[in-house]
């Protein structure tokens, strides 16, 4: 019996199904624990694809979705605006560096970088420029699954690599982290800068990619590029957002304000699906017009739902009242110590951390479902993919807890590598 015929009504995402093995059934989750409907407890590594920051069901965030559950859990935002989407508006633009201050709310990090590439490509076109449609990104990025993200990602190593030329061509360079690259994408800029709306990057990170590091100076190189041609700067903060690379927003590290930004993941505190994609003052201006085609075209029908409104409303509430940067320090020391003792394993190729990310890149892995059953018998919820096992956890895991958790990767890669 294969996956696909165990579950007949199910596709499950980023998986063979022929040969994938069957997943396993979660039934409820606390804190940092997720328990299975055969009653086994995990302790969770990654707080569910990077979300669940304040761990799982936070008493603040439960009442919050109550309350709002009560009042009015969903009204259509056409034509009409809710005090949870205002105040939240507010208080993201009050966050972010810089005039970045127009929030354009949708239900998923992929749509949010897709109205970023809108808002991008619109910004030239209705200021006349319009031969300046491409988007440059990165060798190993990654920024979601819809056919316009898709062409932004890694196209040699991503896991997009099948579609090819049926996705529109956009312009991927090496990201500037070295004298070189940064000379050869000045070069690249100098020759085809006037083709170019925006350069789209993650910032400090490039998750989904192989959980990459870069410097922040890298990400200064890039405002200066896009100054310098007039192109604008889109940062991808879906992964990194809401303190996971040590500050609230990883661009802080920078100095630099993009003049696009795109939230998702830890906004909500990992409870309900939200995004949103924020503009500073300059890109917003360049839509008001007496042309009513010049107003961004787009809204997806549950955009500002009020309940995922409301409770990252209650999330940024336990950034202020709890001392969430601070544990992320505490995660970062913690791990440092802990996953190095993986150095010296055979197999091993690099061991990093940074901020609340923890990662052990091995020089292969042929079968990470096999490792991933081995951390399942050992108590914990640890997805490796292409060569990387990592650790993403909720920033009020324990000292025990990311200490299983940190002994039970040393202890598989010893068993398996
Ligand atoms: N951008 C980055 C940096 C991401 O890490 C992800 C998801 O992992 C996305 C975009 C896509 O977000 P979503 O899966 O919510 O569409």
């Amino acid at each position: 019996m294969t996956t696909a015929s165990n579950l007949p009504h199910l596709w499950l995402p980023y998986s063979q199904m022929q040969t994938a093995p069957m997943p396993v059934e979660a039934a409820a989750t606390s804190g940092s624990t997720i328990t299975l409907a055969d009653g086994r407890t995990l302790i969770d590594g990654i707080a569910s694809w990077w979300t669940a920051c304040h761990g799982y069901n936070h008493p603040h965030i439960r009442q919050a979705l109550i309350q709002q559950a009560e009042a009015m859990p969903h009204v259509m935002f056409g034509g009409m605006v809710h005090q949870p989407a205002l105040t939240l508006a507010q208080r993201l633009s009050d966050r972010l560096p810089g005039d970045l201050e127009r929030v354009f709310f949708t239900d998923s990090g992929s749509v949010a970088m897709e109205v970023a590439a809108k808002m991008a490509i619109q910004y030239q076109l209705n200021q006349g420029r319009e031969g300046r449609h491409k988007l440059l990104s990165f060798r190993g990025g990654y920024h979601g699954d819809t056919l316009a993200m898709m062409a932004v990602c890694d196209p040699e190593e991503g896991m997009h690599r099948l579609f090819g030329d049926a996705l529109p061509q956009q312009i991927i360079a090496d990201l500037p982290t070295t004298p070189e690259t940064l000379a050869a994408l000045e070069a690249l800029l100098s020759k085809r800068g006037h083709e170019i709306a925006a350069i789209i990057t993650e910032p400090l990170v490039q998750g989904a990619g192989g959980m990459l590091f870069h410097e922040p100076e890298t990400l200064c190189h890039l405002r200066r590029l896009c100054d310098d041609h007039d192109i604008l700067l889109v940062i991808d903060e879906i992964f990194t957002g809401f303190g996971r690379t040590g500050t609230f927003f990883a661009c802080e590290q920078a100095g630099i304000t993009p003049d696009i930004v795109a939230l998702s993941k830890a906004l909500t505190g990992g409870t309900l699906p939200l995004a949103a994609t924020i503009a500073r003052k300059h890109v917003f201006e360049a839509f008001l017009s007496d042309d009513p085609l010049h107003a961004l075209m787009h809204g997806p029908t549950f955009m500002a739902n009020p309940l995922a409104c409301a409770v990252a409303n209650a999330s940024l509430d336990l950034f202020d009242q709890e001392p969430r940067l601070e544990q992320v320090r505490a995660i970062s020391a913690q791990m440092t110590t802990e996953l190095e003792a993986c150095r010296s394993l055979p197999g091993v190729r690099d061991v990093r951390v940074l901020g609340a990310i923890g990662v052990v890149e091995l020089d292969t892995l042929d079968d990470p479902e096999a490792l991933k059953r081995a951390f399942i018998e050992k108590g914990v919820w640890v997805r490796p993919f292409r060569r990387i096992v990592y650790l993403t956890p909720a920033f009020t895991i324990t000292p025990d807890e990311l200490s299983t958790l940190t002994s039970s990767i040393h202890q598989v890669l010893k068993d398996h590598l």
